[in-house]
């Protein structure tokens, strides 16, 4: 746990979230500032910034974490289809520093960005 990290906050209770999943690896939660009608954060339960600096067994976290996307989207309703977001640094508009994968749907999003 990384003290002044939000996400490790809110994976250790200290902070309330709306939680759609959890297991001994990640959380899932609802975006406090949704950008689409679902949004939720899959977050593991290892403070790391980006893929840059995952070690060895946050890799397997992470893996574990998109094995479980396919689940939480079902119980999410997303059974249209969804997109998954992972931003790596300041260009892309990295503002938590712990690695995420949001996860949009529940409305058509477009084609547009990628
Ligand atoms: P990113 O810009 O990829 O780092 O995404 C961080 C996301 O965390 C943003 O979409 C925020 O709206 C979301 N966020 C920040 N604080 C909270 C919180 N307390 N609960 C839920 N989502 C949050």
């Amino acid at each position: 746990m990384e003290p002044n990290c939000i996400f490790c906050k809110i994976i250790a209770g200290e902070i309330p979230s709306d939680k759609v999943y959890e297991d001994g690896d990640m959380l899932a939660f609802r975006d406090i500032n949704p950008q689409a009608k679902v949004h939720v954060l899959v977050v593991p339960k290892s403070h790391f910034a980006t893929l840059a600096e995952m070690d060895a067994a946050q890799a397997e976290l992470v893996k574990k974490c998109l094995q479980k996307v396919p689940a939480i989207a079902e119980s999410l309703g997303l059974a249209g289809g969804y997109r998954l977001i992972v931003n790596q640094g300041a260009d892309a508009g990295q503002t938590v520093h712990h690695l995420h994968i949001h996860i949009l749907g529940g409305q058509n999003l477009g084609e547009k960005l990628v």
